[in-house]
């Protein structure tokens, strides 16, 4: 298992499911609920729209 995981109550990283410290349940901390990719892509490809332009190739 190569997940990070993340305990909220002790603010440590670790890799098991359950937190060694306080024996919590651990968290992942960038849950996969939306696509960053998709997020980001819009405003990706119109900052390099911007580079382009910046640069008089377009
Ligand atoms: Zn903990």
């Amino acid at each position: 298992m190569s997940v990070l995981k993340f305990c909220k109550k002790c603010k440590i990283y670790t890799l098991k499911d359950v937190c060694k410290l306080c024996g919590e349940n651990t968290v992942t901390p960038h849950p996969p609920r939306f696509s960053p990719e998709d997020r980001f892509g819009k405003y990706r490809r119109k900052l390099k729209l911007e580079i382009l332009k910046a640069r008089g190739e377009i």
